[in-house]
């Protein structure tokens, strides 16, 4: 889950990122508008935690920027109490929900956990399922029946991108972007790596469940021996 977050005031800003990497979130910090604008764009976030007042371009417009250029990631405005209006403007173009500073980090979580909800098969907000395989966010781990093996946060990451995605072929690029943000300088053999440490893994917990190599594409997440 990749998180952007737009916010002028460096430690709220700074604050929010320590926050949602806690939880197993990927974030990227922008501080002004036109450079929220320009991330945005990339289409390649979950949720974007948008400010309102910020210099450059004001979050009104960069949210109205983002829904003309068909842009339809979640977006959680953040607003001060006094900016009521602007809350009423911003859900009229397109926002999907908002948050009134100063706010608690339960809600804050709650609510990016809602606006990040993914259709399908999640057990709970920490758990996510596929085949006999269960991928667990709080122990950063896998387990299949009594098995169970932990995994390094890049690991956990790339699993929950491909169990998010089951039986679709990823491309070594968009795991880059998703994982390790837009302008990474990560390379495919870094992928590769990865890959072959979750293979191992998977295989260490006995589970039907294999991470097939797309030649010269990328990879996806199979059934296999059923
Ligand atoms: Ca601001």
């Amino acid at each position: 889950m990749h998180i952007l977050i737009v916010e002028d005031e460096v430690q709220l800003a700074d604050a929010l990122s320590e926050i949602l990497k806690r939880n197993k979130y990927i974030t990227d910090t922008v501080y002004d508008g036109n450079d929220g604008l320009d991330s945005a764009l990339t289409g390649i976030y979950d949720c974007i935690l948008l400010d309102i007042m910020l210099p450059g371009m004001n979050g009104i417009d960069v949210l109205k920027n983002l829904r003309k250029n068909k842009i339809s990631t979640p977006v959680l405005l953040l607003t001060a109490r006094s900016e009521v209006e602007d809350k009423i403007n911003g859900l009229d173009c397109g926002a999907d929900d908002y948050l009134t500073k100063p706010f608690v980090t339960g809600e804050l979580l709650a609510r990016v956990r809602a606006l990040t909800r993914r259709k399908g098969e999640i057990i709970n907000e920490n758990s996510f399922t596929f085949s006999d395989i269960s991928l667990n966010k709080n122990s950063c781990s896998i387990t299949c029946q009594n098995n169970d093996v932990k995994l390094s946060l890049k690991e956990y990451q790339i699993m929950e991108l491909l169990i998010a995605n089951p039986h679709q072929i990823l491309p070594k690029e968009r795991i880059i972007e998703k994982i390790w943000g837009y302008e990474s300088d990560v390379e495919y053999n870094n992928i590769e790596v990865y890959i072959s440490f979750l293979r191992k893994k998977l295989s260490a917990i006995g589970t039907n469940v294999a991470i097939k190599t797309a030649r010269g594409i990328g990879y996806s997440l199979e059934e296999v021996n059923l």
